[in-house]
């Protein structure tokens, strides 16, 4: 656990007592401070009793008063569409809001030695390419920790030495608010938009991701420039065209320019530099890394851990045994020629868009709680599909929307992996990639994808 520093015998609320909220409430005590835990739920605050924090009302004003800061959940709006009432109080008062993510970089310019620290936002194939740079290095022998939005909050971890690294996921929400950001090397992976509510529109989407280069100041930073606001960033940090603080990346775009790229097309990952290949390596047989979108996770996770001083060499044996993350493309079984993959994690058209280009002869399991305009930006990539089986609440009106593709309603996961795998030829390729969200069936996507996992399984 990392002890928080610099707010000895203060008060500090915290706002949120999910997993994150409590270990910043054990970090800020084991530094000295005094915290002040609230959640609106009676379930979250019962949480911080039995991990001894007795709850503070912070919804009133004797809560607030004397806070030295207020450190808050990601998931509770701190601007758009409204602050939460708490927040809202904090800012009227003045007093300092942060989250765990600020408060972690805060400590760490306390330490003697600190680690390296890598932190990955963007919209899209954020964890993969954080879970992908963690095992990268692993694999090279460093010591690595991986936090962040992907799992373990960033207050829990124990840091490792200077030669060390830290990989931290970020979500828009933490980059917005954290007072502190201090990455060593910072990566942008992609931009479509998400979240628009909690940003006031696209434009303070952009700007909270962008935050972790403007404020952050990374030695070095890796952007995708294959949307506009990439290419916006990557010049905006970039003294001169060749500054090699920038190493730009893509997946489809030849970068051949002055200073640093690693971009895929047609499989291959090429490495320039000043108008030079340096390295290239093929990504075609990766099972872990299926489709153009992961290709652009791979670039972006070479380029971090090149400039961590990785030999291309080392980078391609690291590549070759990642496994993949749970329902993201995950290759789950393959029996008689038929490859069964698990995208459970694909709830919208533009990650689904993209499982459906990364097969070539496709068994598509979709459906779910769909979302507004349903599937109807997907027309374009439904050519590889041989058959959609349609499951959950969207099943009927989604089917509506595949035009000539031939389909069947099948309700449930159950009927819709053996029909599937029953008409399944060797070369097919059955995906769950919903384009929906699971709660119509499911607690979480991780429900689903291990519920489709357990069919597929049980397939005789
Ligand atoms: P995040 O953490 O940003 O949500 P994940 O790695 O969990 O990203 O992937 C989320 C979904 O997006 C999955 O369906 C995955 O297959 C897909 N995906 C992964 N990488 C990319 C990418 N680079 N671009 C677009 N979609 C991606």
């Amino acid at each position: 656990m990392i002890a928080v520093q610099g707010f000895e015998g203060r008060r500090v609320g915290v706002l949120g007592l999910g997993r994150s909220g409590l270990a910043t409430c054990a970090a800020l005590a084991a530094g000295g401070a005094i915290p002040c835990p609230w959640d609106d739920s009676p379930e979250g605050r019962a949480r911080a009793e039995a991990a001894g924090f007795a709850p503070v009302d912070l919804t009133r004003a004797a809560g607030l008063e004397g806070l030295a800061a207020l450190v808050t959940s990601p998931g509770i709006p701190h601007l758009y569409p409204a602050p939460h009432p708490v927040i809202g109080a904090a800012l009227a008062a003045g007093i300092p809001v942060d989250n765990d993510i600020g408060l972690f970089f805060a400590a760490l310019a306390h330490a003697d030695e600190a680690p390296k620290i890598v932190c990955v936002t963007g919209s899209n194939g954020k964890s993969t390419t954080t879970a992908l740079i963690a095992h990268l290095l692993a694999e090279a022998g460093r010591d690595v920790r991986m936090a962040g939005n992907i799992g373990t909050g960033v207050l829990s971890i124990d840091l490792p030495d200077e030669d060390g690294v830290v990989v931290l996921e970020l979500s828009s929400y933490q980059t917005d608010l954290a007072r502190t950001l201090a990455p060593d090397v910072a990566v942008f992976t992609n931009l479509s938009p998400d979240h628009l509510d909690r940003h006031g529109g696209m434009g303070g989407y952009f700007a909270a991701k962008a935050r972790l280069f403007t404020q952050g100041a990374p030695e070095r930073a890796v952007i995708g420039v294959d949307e506009a606001e990439g290419r916006f960033l990557a010049m905006q940090l970039a003294e001169t065209p060749g500054d090699a603080r920038v190493i730009r990346i893509s997946s489809g775009q030849t970068l051949r320019g002055a200073g640093w790229s690693v971009f895929a097309r047609k499989g291959f990952l090429a490495e320039w530099r000043n108008g030079k290949q340096v390295a290239s390596i093929d990504l075609r047989e990766i099972a872990g890394l299926p489709g153009a979108h992961n290709h652009q996770n791979a670039c972006a996770a070479y380029a971090a851990v090149r400039s961590l001083g990785l030999a291309p060499r080392q980078i391609e044996a690291g590549l070759a045994s990642f496994k993949g993350l749970p329902h993201r493309s995950q290759l789950v079984a393959e029996r008689n020629g038929v490859k069964y993959v698990n995208d459970s994690k694909a709830t919208n058209v533009d990650s689904a868009a993209k499982a459906l280009q990364a097969f070539p002869r496709i068994r598509w399991i979709a459906g779910g709680l769909g979302k507004d305009g349903g599937i109807e930006a997907l027309r374009p990539f439904l050519g590889s599909v041989v058959k959609a089986y349609m499951i959950g609440h969207s099943a009927r009106a989604f089917a509506l929307q595949l035009g000539d593709t031939p389909h069947e309603i099948c309700e449930t996961m159950e009927r819709a992996v053996a029909r599937a795998a029953a008409e399944a030829e060797p070369g097919d390729v059955v995906l769950l990639a919903p384009a929906a969200a699971s709660f119509d069936q499911y607690a979480d996507f991780e429900k689903r994808g291990e519920d489709f996992t357990a069919r597929v399984r049980a397939l005789t």
